[in-house]
């Protein structure tokens, strides 16, 4: 027998810019000239709706600096967030005699940035993305940190890679015509940084909401909050991402309230928005962690009273399946392991850290949907 050894030490240097501002989108020729960008032909990933709000305008500018620029769009919404619509627009590339040299510019919200970004993860081997964020719950999330992915009908996100984007911009103009709905959910991720990282911005919002009584359309037109939401969501994020690429600790930090909100997604047959769901899941697991100690009564109303102001709900729906929510949980595990990890908050802006270092802890299905029981039994 001869075994040959093949060594590869990977040291890989995947820093990038985030670009926050009103207009920001403006940016994006430059960026895209940048670090040996500059020869490549461009595709601007889109869906529909985000197509007619934005990227003729981004096609033109990108083409008036003498750039090849094509633009694809798929039919906006979660649903199509699939191997199948990857692949048509994997199709639409080869057609149109894209190679190598591609650049992909993403442009839209949460959807847009995980599937065009796992476009670029895999054609042609990899190729490099620019993320132009449009939606609050993208630059709150999505945008940064390099996950990508598809859903599948067995689990969501359960077909992607980490592929880092080579810059993102969150222009704060797009934030304008989104609907309050989609306004709150991008609200719903926001609170959820602030309770796990930052006891000022955390007050900071509740000023905003709760003594201010702001609408999300209010929200949207006030400049100074909306720069120091989509700072300190990016900053919090960054963080998180930087100290743990590959999720194997604190990153799951970032998990805080979705343990709980992806499963009621998926048990109310996504009837719910995710962003809803993860205000349910964030209201939860405080109050389900004030058992335990780890926050207190008060801080549990701040947030319930927060997420009230906000919009969102902080309760159970009437009628909900805990089987089913349970069923959901361990779906969503993607069968890493036997046992359910939760991420609690410590007291407010702060994550709670267990036996060695971890930021989830196991905890027992009994336990678990005792918790939720009780939570629908008391109308909650
Ligand atoms: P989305 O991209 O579907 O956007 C929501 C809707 O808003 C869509 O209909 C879209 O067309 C529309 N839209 C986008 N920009 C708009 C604008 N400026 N004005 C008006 N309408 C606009 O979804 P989302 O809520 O942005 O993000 C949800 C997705 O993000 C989920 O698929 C979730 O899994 C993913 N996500 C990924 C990560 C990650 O780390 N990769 C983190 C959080 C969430």
């Amino acid at each position: 027998m001869e075994e040959i050894r093949v060594k590869l030490v990977r040291t890989v240097d995947e820093s990038y810019p985030i670009v926050i501002g009103h207009g920001a989108t403006a940016c994006v020729s430059d960026l895209a000239n940048r670090d040996g960008l500059a020869s490549r032909r461009i595709a601007i990933i889109t869906d529909t709706t985000v197509e007619k709000l934005a990227a003729g305008a981004l096609a033109e500018d990108l083409r008036l600096t003498g750039r090849d620029v094509r633009v694809i769009a798929f039919p906006a919404g979660e649903k199509n967030k699939t191997r199948q619509t990857k692949e048509a627009i994997e199709d639409q590339l080869i057609a149109a005699g894209f190679g190598r040299d591609t650049l992909v510019i993403a442009l839209g919200g949460g959807v847009v940035t995980d599937l065009a970004g796992f476009v670029a993860a895999t054609y042609t081997r990899g190729v490099p993305y620019l993320s132009v964020s449009t939606t609050l719950l993208g630059a709150a999330d999505a945008s940064v940190g390099g996950k990508t992915a598809v859903d599948t009908p067995a689990a969501t996100n359960l077909i992607g890679a980490f592929h880092q984007p080579v810059a993102v911009v969150i222009d704060l103009d797009r934030w304008l015509t989104l609907s309050d709905s989609q306004i709150r959910e991008g609200l719903g991720e926001t609170v959820k940084q602030a309770c796990l990282a930052d006891a000022e911005f955390f007050a900071a919002l509740e000023d905003a909401f709760v003594t201010r009584g702001l609408t999300p359309a209010e929200f949207v037109r006030d400049d100074a909050l909306t720069v120091l939401t989509a700072r300190r969501n990016c900053e919090i994020k960054r963080d998180f991402v930087a100290s743990d690429v590959h999720e194997g600790n604190r990153r799951m930090g970032l998990n805080l309230g979705h343990t709980i909100g992806r499963a009621l997604e998926s048990a109310l047959g996504y009837t719910l928005s995710h962003g809803y769901c993860v205000a349910i899941g964030l209201a939860l697991q405080a109050r389900w962690g004030a058992t335990f100690g780890y926050v207190s009564s008060g801080d549990v109303a701040r947030l319930e009273r927060l997420l009230g102001a906000i919009g969102l709900p902080y309760r159970l729906p009437e009628g909900v399946d805990v089987s089913r929510i349970m069923d959901a949980m361990w779906h969503d595990k993607k069968g890493t392991t036997n046992t359910i990890r939760f991420v609690f908050q410590r007291g407010v802006g702060d994550l709670m850290v267990f036996d060695c270092g971890r930021y989830a802890r196991p905890v027992q299905e009994s336990a678990i949907r005792a918790f939720l029981e009780s939570q629908v039994a008391a109308g909650q």
